[in-house]
């Protein structure tokens, strides 16, 4: 049985999808495991879905179309192997150069570089960000804990690009949530899930316990939007 494991709880008068983590070994693929099936669960409200019940592959007012992705780690590895190219090829022809001057990796967008044809072409490999954002309701420490999670995740390509000597380390955005996204990372450059991500090959070696609130409260800002 998946250690992690989703239900609809009633959070504040609302029904709102919840995470539970049942077992302290769960690691980061057993929660996507978990959380897969929303994507193409037909009877959940999704704001966005084609009469708001549907599932994403069938949706026509993709997220994918106004996406700001900063890839986590293991994605960023393994759509550079997905591609047949290495990384610092994936930063040059994929990644935003504006942003990378500022010091920020980030997937072109508007539409995402990857979206063709209204579909995903990195799909089994895309993001954390891509893989946890759903337009329904989630309870509080539900977005919580995704948040945390692909937070830590994009912090660790930034650093790995740094040290790969791909980024240029005293590059900083000037404004706005690209600047305090950039100070957040900076400032938690040596927590422990972010190392999880820099020491990773696969998402089976991360355990969820480390982003779990109690672990590490004090260390990670609550992220007040989606991708
Ligand atoms: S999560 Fe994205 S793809 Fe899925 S229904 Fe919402 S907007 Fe569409
Ligand atoms: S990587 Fe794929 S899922 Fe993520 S924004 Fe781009 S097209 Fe959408």
């Amino acid at each position: 049985m998946n250690p992690a494991r989703l239900a609809i709880i009633n959070e504040e008068g609302k029904a709102v999808i919840h995470l539970d983590i049942l077992d302290s070994q769960a690691n980061l693929q057993d929660v996507l495991d978990a959380w897969q099936p929303l994507c193409d669960d037909r009877t959940i409200y999704k704001t966005y879905a084609r009469g708001h019940y549907d599932a994403c592959r069938a949706c026509t007012s993709n997220c994918c179309d106004a996406a700001d992705v900063t890839p986590d780690l293991i994605s960023f590895q393994k759509m550079a192997v997905t591609l047949k190219i290495d990384g610092l090829s994936l930063l040059q022809q994929y990644c935003d150069p504006v942003s990378r001057q500022e010091g920020l990796i980030r997937l072109k967008s508007g539409p995402c570089v990857f979206l063709h044809h209204r579909q995903c072409t990195v799909y089994p490999v895309r993001s954390l960000l891509c893989r946890f954002y759903i337009c329904t309701e989630l309870s509080a420490s539900t977005q919580d804990l995704i948040y945390r999670i692909s937070l830590a995740g994009a912090a660790a390509t930034q650093f790995f690009a740094v040290e790969s000597g791909w980024l240029d380390e005293a590059a900083r955005p000037e404004t706005g949530f690209d600047l305090m996204f950039w100070n957040y990372m900076h400032q938690f450059k040596q927590h422990p899930a972010i190392d999880a991500f820099l020491r990773a090959a696969n998402y089976q070696d991360i355990p969820a316990a480390l982003f779990q609130k109690e672990s590490n409260k004090a260390c990670f800002i609550q992220a007040q939007s989606h991708i």
